[in-house]
């Protein structure tokens, strides 16, 4: 038995699960070596399919609080937060996110 992959997601809340590491402040925007959030796979893919780096960055979408605040991941959060920690859905990327690609 090993714990060293299963940990808490500190947007969803679901246990335990393999998280990956957010940069709260894209590296690229200046947050290397900045505060980072463990988080699942599901909602990482979220976060990037919603907002753009730019979004997080001019929203202030920078902290976990932040992002749980705000509507269009709160309701993907709410949603999450019932599903079995099996589920991996798929993320439909907007088109605004699309476009910026
Ligand atoms: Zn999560
Ligand atoms: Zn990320």
């Amino acid at each position: 038995m090993s714990h060293d992959t299963q940990d808490q997601c500190a947007l969803c809340g679901r246990h335990p699960l393999k998280t990956t590491v957010h940069h709260l402040i894209p590296k690229e925007k200046g947050g290397a070596g900045m505060p980072t959030a463990d988080i699942c796979s599901a909602c990482h893919r979220q976060i990037h399919a919603l907002y753009t780096n730019r979004d997080l960055v001019d929203r202030e979408l920078t902290t976990v609080a932040a992002l749980q605040a705000d509507p269009e991941m709160a309701r993907f959060l709410k949603w999450i937060a019932k599903q079995p920690l099996s589920v991996n859905p798929r993320v439909r990327k907007s088109e605004r996110v699309k476009r910026h690609r």
